[in-house]
C-alpha cells in the first residue's frame, strides 16, 4: 500500500480525515520521551523499532529532529494530538539551550512574561538567565534581580487563579476612587467664578461655560468602568473549574500584571485594578524536575 507522503509520520488518511497510525504515533511519542530522558538526536535513531516511512526508510538525527519540531503532533483542527503541549513545549527549551542561548518560552510563559511588571517601580520586567543558568527577572530601574523560576512563576500564578475562582469576590477592587476633578476642570471652575465676579460679562456666557464644564465632569467620571469589568471577572471565575495547571486563556482574560517580588512571591494585578498576592514557603515546592 502506498504510503501519501504529504502526511508527517504518525498519520494516516482513513475516510478522507486525518488519524493517528496507533503504531507510529507509539514511535513519535518515544523519540519525545527519549529526547526528554537526555538522548541525544544520533542515539534516538539507533533506539527506534518502527521503521520511519515504508520499510526500507532508516531513521536518522535528521528525521528525529523534524519529529521533534513538528508542531502539529499537538494536535489543530486538522491532526489529532499525539503529544502534550507541556512535553513539546519542554523539547523545545532543552534544544533552544543546547543550540546556545537563545531561549525558547512557552506560550504560557511568554503570555507571562508580556505581563510581568516591577513591584516596586512599575517598570517591565525581563527575564533573563543567570551565570548558573537560573532564571531571573531583571529590572533595569532599580537594578534588582527577582530570582524566581520558570515552574515556580507558573505554580503561583496557576494557585493564584484557583484562590480566585475559590473565592471570586477577592476580584472585588475595593480601592475607593474618590472623584477628583482634572487640572482643566479646575481651571475652568476658577474661570466661571471669576466671570461671576465681574459685572461686565453676559449671563448667557456664563451659563453656557457652566454647561460645558458639567459636560466635562461627567465626561470624566463615565469612562470609570471598572465596576463593570469587575463583574466580568466574577463571572469568568465563578463559571471556571479550578484548574489543574495553568491556563493560559484566563489569564489573558482577567489578568493585567504580574508582579515578582522577593522571597518567591508573586502579586497578581488583574484588569480592574486588584491586587492579589501568594508566596511558597520555603519546601513547598521541592518536587522539581532534574
Ligand atoms: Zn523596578
Amino acid at each position: 500500500m502506498s504510503k501519501n507522503r504529504t502526511l508527517p509520520f504518525g498519520y494516516a488518511y482513513e475516510n478522507g480525515e486525518v488519524v493517528r497510525n496507533q503504531k507510529e504515533a507509539r514511535a513519535v511519542a518515544q523519540i519525545f520521551e527519549l529526547y526528554i530522558l537526555g538522548k541525544s538526536l544520533s542515539e534516538i535513531p539507533e533506539m527506534l523499532t518502527i521503521p520511519f516511512n515504508g520499510e526500507d526508510s532508516k531513521w536518522d538525527k535528521h528525521k528525529v529532529k523534524r519529529v521533534l519540531e513538528n508542531k502539529k503532533y499537538i494536535g489543530d483542527g486538522t491532526y489529532p494530538q499525539i503529544i502534550r503541549k507541556e512535553d513539546f513545549d519542554h523539547v523545545a527549551r532543552i534544544m533552544a539551550s543546547k543550540r546556545g542561548n537563545k531561549v525558547v518560552l512557552s506560550d504560557e510563559l511568554q503570555a507571562i512574561r508580556d505581563k510581568a511588571y516591577c513591584h516596586h517601580c512599575g517598570r517591565h520586567i525581563c527575564r533573563k538567565l543567570d551565570r548558573h543558568k537560573k532564571e531571573t527577572w531583571i529590572c533595569y530601574e532599580c537594578y534588582y534581580g527577582y530570582k524566581i523560576t520558570d515552574d515556580i512563576i507558573l505554580s503561583i500564578s496557576t494557585a493564584l487563579l484557583n484562590i480566585l475562582i475559590a473565592n471570586p469576590s477577592l476580584a472585588e477592587n475595593n480601592e475607593d476612587k474618590p472623584y477628583t476633578p482634572t487640572d482643566e476642570i479646575v481651571r475652568r471652575e476658577q474661570n466661571i467664578s471669576n466671570s461671576l465676579a465681574s459685572s461686565t460679562v453676559e449671563a448667557n456666557e456664563i451659563i453656557k461655560a457652566i454647561m460645558q464644564n458639567a459636560e466635562k465632569k461627567y465626561d470624566c467620571c463615565s469612562y470609570d468602568d471598572t465596576a463593570e469589568i469587575t463583574k466580568k471577572i466574577k463571572e469568568k471565575l465563578t463559571e471556571h473549574a479550578p484548574l489543574k495547571s495553568f491556563d493560559l486563556m484566563l489569564f489573558e482574560e482577567i489578568v493585567e500584571e504580574i508582579q515578582p517580588d522577593i522571597g518567591c512571591s508573586i502579586y497578581m494585578k488583574l484588569k480592574n485594578g486588584a491586587i492579589i498576592q501568594h508566596a511558597i514557603k520555603r519546601g513547598e515546592n521541592n518536587e522539581r524536575r532534574s
